[in-house]
């Protein structure tokens, strides 16, 4: 399809649109084509965190209090954090009885006010245009994000991310040293995107910011920023891999090629079958 007649992305079609291609849609199929195939079809639902919540729907709760009274609002309508509805018997009227973490001391609105106490917070995220969607071509191949707070006069935009622990240590494939959240999370390729599709669309280089917060019981934030010529290296080498592997990911989306299984992952797991046995001196330690 040339680029010029894909549709307008608008907060309404964001997520359903799969015309553009999306950071948490691509860099699954980077660890696992096979799992990520079946997600991305809707043919298989990871499992559950042990909190059951859906981490998307947490963020984005906590994304819509900063962007607007309406969104956040609107937000509290949905079925994803309501526990029950009750029915007032004397009026009728139904009032919502929102999930825990949802609640007013739960675990959301704790996090929103560690960000709402932090003066550089104050100063840096909440004068931005909030949840600004870009579109944007990588060789041929369209690109959409969604960016959390824009300063176009300043020079910056900024990411909110709710993270477990920020200084948690993650073990990824191909790494025999532990990462941070950052990069076990390919936030790397998610802010180089987003520099690149933001330079499309404005002819602006900005700097990047990534603003955490964690889900502790008394949670802990912190601000991190991309300002050396060490990061610049990192995030070209992001932006050659989408280039790299983009037609790839789109052979195996389309159903062109057969989607490789890792045989580790929980999908891989889940669905293994046995095609002969291992020499018992040759299991693959990770
Ligand atoms: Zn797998």
């Amino acid at each position: 399809m040339a680029l010029s007649r894909l549709p307008l992305l608008t907060s309404d079609n964001y997520y359903q649109d799969d015309t553009y291609m999306d950071v948490s849609s691509f860099k699954p199929f980077l660890q696992c084509e096979a799992a990520a195939y079946a997600k991305y079809h809707d043919q298989y639902k990871p499992s559950k965190p042990k909190s059951g919540l859906d981490p998307l729907i947490f963020g984005n709760f906590i994304h819509s209090y900063f962007e607007s009274d309406e969104s956040h609002k609107a937000f509290l309508q949905k079925p994803d954090v309501i526990d029950e509805m009750h029915i007032h018997k004397s009026n009728g009227e139904v009032t919502a009885k929102l999930k825990q973490a949802y609640s007013e001391d739960g675990l959301a609105n704790r996090m929103i006010k560690t960000l709402e106490d932090e003066p550089l917070f104050d100063d840096l995220y909440m004068p931005g245009d909030k949840e600004v969607i870009v579109t944007g071509e990588i060789n041929g191949f369209a690109w959409k994000g969604k960016i959390d707070s824009l300063n176009l006069e300043r020079g910056y935009f900024c990411d909110l991310k709710t993270v477990d622990d920020l200084l948690k240590k993650h073990w990824i494939e191909g790494k025999h040293y532990p990462v941070s959240f950052a990069e076990e999370r390919g936030y790397f390729m998610q802010i180089a995107l987003y520099q690149e599709l933001i330079y499309q669309n404005y002819n602006k280089w900005l700097q990047p910011f990534i603003f955490a917060v964690s889900k502790q019981d008394v949670p802990d934030h912190d601000l991190y920023d991309f300002d050396t010529d060490e990061i610049r290296e990192i995030l070209d080498e992001q932006i050659e891999t989408i280039k790299d592997k983009q037609q790839r990911v789109f052979d195996v989306i389309k159903g062109n090629v057969k989607p490789t299984r890792c045989e580790h992952c929980e999908y891989c797991r889940a669905t293994k079958k046995l095609t002969g046995s291992t020499h018992i001196t040759d299991i693959e330690l990770r």
